[in-house]
């Protein structure tokens, strides 16, 4: 099994994209379930709504999944197994209070050494416990050996003892910490591998650590993706408008674009332009690069051109407000120019919109307009030109500068021979 555990905290980040395309190829390799796990339990940063905008996002990015789990239903499990911890002495009760542990914080870091754990609770009598009514949290024991832990991407990554801790793993209101909740939840789901973005790779061995002391036998296996940077070489954050999927989707990439963009950063994909189903049959986690891959929008551009391109036309003029095949490939001519579906619609809008003709080519249009409204029909643009050139006595720039106004409501574009196919059947619409 394996799992996608977002927190709902804030608009989908690509690098989040990338984990949750990465575990459905894998789950779709292995013939095992994927589930999405819906990590809530930390009521402060929730935000209403987000986990349905993230599901609804796994929709439209054809990312099938089994079930979806939210870990505030598990609660019940977590305290159990804590108490269990607690009753086998590989947890105890803490009272040193926050304000406590933050002057040894700001001690540690006055003497520039990493703050740990002093373990000053961990051997209280229990007498000291049950008399004891100040709030406490509940902090697991810290292991005695390293801990190593085998990662598709990384390799092999030790932990001393030190860098685990005796960690919390209930908070004082007796919620489970991230740590605890999520090595609890992959244990009860029977995950195989783990999935997820490099920033949690401090957390494994946390999580391995509670797994084993709850003597849980199977071992998890990992794979930590490198970070997504930015054009200044920083990680991409939520003031790069790009790291949000939904900004992503509002520009007018789509999702098979952007998940073949995702897919093929920091890989060596045997194709550039490819779909799902295809990244399925040669996908490799062994061969995704150990360094943090460089996003690059103009590449995406590209790649969502050749997957516009690949569209049947019906489908690519829904994407410019129409069903008709004639503009899809109307739109696809206009694709030499426009990278982005919003591009696009601002190329083939005006050809439809009342058009603002400048100044100097405002009587040589109203001629234009007259000959075309009384103009028959004609197949070909060549016999087009030369009828409305005669009956209008206008040529040169004069005829074209005008003719291009009139039929595309821009000075420049494609070339009209090239487009007057698809519009000739619309020139009552197009010439008002
Ligand atoms: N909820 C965590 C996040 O959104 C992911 C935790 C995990 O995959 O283990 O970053």
């Amino acid at each position: 099994m394996l799992r996608f555990a977002p927190s709902p905290t804030g608009d989908m980040h690509i690098g989040n994209l990338r984990v949750a395309i990465f575990n459905y190829i894998i789950s779709k390799q292995r013939d095992e379930e994927l589930i999405v796990r819906i990590e809530d339990t930390d009521k402060e940063r929730n935000i209403a709504g987000k986990d349905q905008e993230i599901l609804d996002i796994l929709t439209l990015f054809n990312i099938e999944y089994s079930q979806v789990v939210y870990q505030s239903q598990n609660i019940r499990f977590h305290s159990a197994m804590a108490l269990q911890l607690v009753h086998d002495k590989k947890a105890f009760s803490c009272f040193c209070s926050s304000e406590w542990l933050e002057k040894k914080k700001e001690k540690a870091k006055e003497q520039k050494i990493a703050y740990r754990y002093d373990d000053a609770c961990r051997n209280l009598p229990d007498e000291l416990v049950i008399d004891n009514n100040n709030p406490f949290t509940i902090r697991i024991t810290k292991p005695d050996d390293i801990i190593t832990i085998i990662d598709y991407i990384k390799s092999e990554v030790s932990f001393e003892p030190k860098d685990v801790d005796s960690f919390i793993i209930l908070r004082q209101d007796k919620t489970p910490t991230y740590n605890f909740a999520c090595a609890v939840d992959d244990m009860l789901s029977d995950i195989s591998l783990v999935i997820r973005g490099e920033d949690h790779m401090s957390n494994a061995p946390k999580q391995d650590h509670i797994r084993n002391l709850l003597k849980y036998g199977k071992k998890i296996d990992y794979a930590h993706l490198p970070i997504i940077l930015n054009d200044s070489g920083k990680k991409m954050s939520k003031r790069d408008d790009a790291s949000s999927v939904k900004w992503l989707l509002e520009e007018g990439y789509l999702p098979s674009a952007i998940s073949n963009y995702l897919i093929l950063i920091g890989n060596r994909p045997p194709k550039e332009i490819f779909d799902m189903s295809e990244a399925i049959k040669w996908f490799d986690l062994d061969k995704i690069s150990k360094s943090p891959a460089r996003f690059d929008i103009n590449m995406l551009k590209h790649i969502n051109k050749e997957h516009l391109k690949n569209l049947e036309p019906k489908e690519l003029s829904r994407y410019v407000g129409f069903a008709d095949a004639e503009i899809g490939k109307l739109a696809h001519v206009y694709l030499e120019e426009a990278g982005t579906t919003k591009e696009l619609r601002n190329k083939i809008e005006p050809i439809f919109a009342k058009k603002k003709i400048p100044e100097e080519f405002l009587e040589s249009s109203k001629i234009i307009i007259q000959t075309i409204k009384e103009a028959p029909y004609f197949e070909e643009y060549a016999d087009f030109k030369k009828y409305i050139m005669e009956k209008s006595g206008l040529k040169g720039k004069n005829f074209f500068k005008p003719l291009r106004y009139l039929l595309t409501g821009s000075e420049n574009g494609p070339n009209i021979a090239e487009i007057y196919k698809y519009l000739k059947n619309y020139l009552g619409e197009i010439i008002k």
